[in-house]
């Protein structure tokens, strides 16, 4: 169907479509399910005006449907932007009309699209037209890529760029001024680190900054100095201390934000992600609000706010963005308790095993958090904490007690980003307090070279912990923290199945007990992200009534082994209906 027909057919109508389509579910399922209700299974609709036909068929697939009571089907038929059927082959022909496009998908895995719960696309469309440092395994290839680069700015023009990983150096050092100052003098550069909660400058960078050995580290931030000298080296450690630079840095124009998030959501839309919950800012909503009246927006997208902005602002851009549309709404208030594992910047409970000189940062007092938090969650908003080390995270869980002690129960569905590094006794916590865990398997596949130095073989026992936040019921969320992590959803599947690294380290996987299941991990994927944005029974299975978001994937991932799985590809993108990416 055509781009547009979606929000057409949606408006106003969702109560009436799920209605109808218990009537008109057709096949074994139908009666499997609903038993007696053989009026729509058999005779087909009875409903005055119910539509018979439908726009897509998908026929001979080997459907993963994550739907608990019937996992697989054979077929299933899409009218407008719902699925409307999910059966067998046979059932589901009675769909297909005249102007039914039909297609044989020759036994192809076919499942729901992914919904990636935490995402920054503004970031990573940005990214996509800056220097790309991931990957330089040395100082000197970093140094390399920057030189490369140099051709596409203009002497005085700032440059930026990001995803460089000093622990794949050999010697393991930060980057300084003075090696970028070796590239070039005469453009102001800032870089950031791969998990962006560290950047370096040059020289040029840091005077247009005015930081100067005299400059005091921000609250919350670090501005590291030369132990001889007491000059800036150049790395500056946290927000606080890197937006001295950032702010110098002359906003993108509309015309560059709008090309980059394009790229990242065809990015998103290649690897199978038909949802994306996103952090990024109200100059990209307004990207995606323009995208989404040209018809061109094909992920849906619930866009967070941040935490901190007073409560007036919040409530201003919630009823300007609106929260109930099916293709771009806003969504929880996000804040930051901590920094990352590899900066050394997440709050420990005690200190980093490889620098006891640290215990990390805490953002925001646990007092202010609180207060704030309170304050919100009265206003009915959802909150989602970032917090990777134990400590955070007990600030958060501590957080969440307190809003239920003074708020009272409800349906709040708070959540914990990334919940990365846990203390045994707070594990229980999650789901005792229904506080989400949004987590990105694919995190490890990086983190697992470093993580458990950093950790200590004790605490590493409750990092990454899927499998016993599982077990004690939580609700999990899986995405990447795309561009942290590539948006590829294929390699978070490998991620649960394995915790080792693509080359297959450490052998047998780091601390393996919290492997978890590839149907678990699908559906974490799909109905778990669905569940933390609300959305859970519109989105996240193959099921009469949902979303036609799907995807169609090179292999059937239940079957196949973990390397198989790093391999597997996305054929077809399905959202709303519409195929929106097939390969070539
Ligand atoms: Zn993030």
């Amino acid at each position: 169907m055509k781009g547009g027909g979606g929000r057409k057919l949606f408006s106003g109508r969702w109560a009436t479509v799920s209605a109808l389509s218990l009537f008109l579910l057709v096949g074994e399922h139908a009666l499997g399910a609903r038993g007696g209700m053989k009026r729509g299974a058999e005779g087909g609709p009875s409903t005055a005006g119910a539509k018979t036909v439908a726009d897509l068929v998908l026929v001979h697939a080997n459907i993963y449907t994550l739907d608990r009571s019937h996992p697989h089907a054979e077929a299933l038929a899409i009218s407008g932007p719902f699925i409307t059927a999910v059966g067998g082959n046979k059932a589901i022909e009675k769909w297909i009309g005249a102007g039914t496009r039909v297609i044989d998908m020759h036994g192809a895995f076919v499942t729901a699209g992914f919904n990636d719960a935490h995402v920054h696309l503004r970031e990573a469309g940005l990214a996509k037209l800056v220097v790309k440092l991931n990957g330089a395994r040395t100082l000197n290839e970093f140094e390399g890529k920057i030189r490369v680069a140099l051709a596409d700015y203009a002497p005085g023009e700032w440059m930026t760029g990001e995803g460089w990983d000093h622990t794949l150096w050999p010697a393991q050092l930060f980057p300084t001024r003075y090696d970028l100052d070796s590239v070039a003098r005469d453009r102001p550069m800032f870089f950031e680190r791969v998990d962006g909660h560290i950047g370096v400058a040059n020289s040029l960078a840091l005077k247009d900054a005015h930081i100067t050995r005299d400059t005091p580290d921000p609250p919350g931030g670090h501005i590291m100095k030369d132990a001889r000298t007491g000059e800036p080296t150049g790395i500056l450690e946290e927000d606080a201390a890197m937006n001295l630079v950032i702010a110098r840095i002359p906003e993108p124009s509309a015309e560059k934000l709008r090309r980059g998030i394009e790229m990242a959501l065809s990015d998103a839309t290649e690897n199978g992600v038909t949802s994306a919950q996103d952090f990024s800012n109200w100059d990209a909503f307004r990207v995606y609000e323009e995208l989404k009246k040209e018809g061109k927006l094909k992920v849906r997208i619930s866009e967070w706010l941040p935490f901190e902005l007073p409560l007036a602002e919040l409530e201003k851009y919630r009823s300007e963005g609106g929260t109930t549309d099916p293709w771009l709404k806003t969504g929880p208030v996000k804040g930051f308790m901590d920094g990352s594992l590899g900066s050394r910047t997440a709050a420990l409970l005690s200190p980093y095993s490889d620098d006891p000189s640290t215990e990390g940062l805490l953002r925001m007092k646990p007092e202010y958090v609180r207060r704030l938090a309170i304050e919100r969650d009265r206003a009915g908003f959802q909150i989602a904490l970032h917090a990777i080390g134990d400590r955070a995270n007990r600030v958060a869980l501590d957080t969440y007690e307190a809003i239920e002690e003074i708020n009272g129960k409800r349906d709040r569905r708070d959540r914990i980003e990334h919940a990365q590094v846990l203390a045994p006794e707070d594990i229980s916590r999650f789901a005792k307090l229904d506080v989400i865990a949004s987590m990105q398997p694919s995190h490890i596949l990086t983190d697992v070279r470093w993580a458990e130095r950093r950790l200590g073989p004790e605490r590493s026992r409750g990092a990454y912990a899927w499998h016993s936040l599982e077990s004690e019921g939580t609700q999990l969320a899986f995405g990447t923290d795309y561009p942290v992590e590539a948006i590829n959803p294929m390699r978070g599947l490998y991620a649960c199945l394995t915790r080792e690294t693509p080359e297959g380290a450490p052998k047998g996987g780091w601390e393996p007990q919290e492997r978890i299941k590839i149907e678990d991990c699908l559906r974490d994927y799909t109905a778990g992200s669905a569940y933390a944005e609300f959305e859970e029974g519109k989105k996240g299975e193959v099921k009469a009534g949902e979303y036609a978001d799907l995807v169609v994937l090179s292999a059937d991932v239940l079957k196949s082994s973990a390397a198989v799985i790093l391999q597997t590809r996305v054929k077809m993108t399905i959202a709303g209906g519409e195929i929106v990416y097939q390969s070539k």
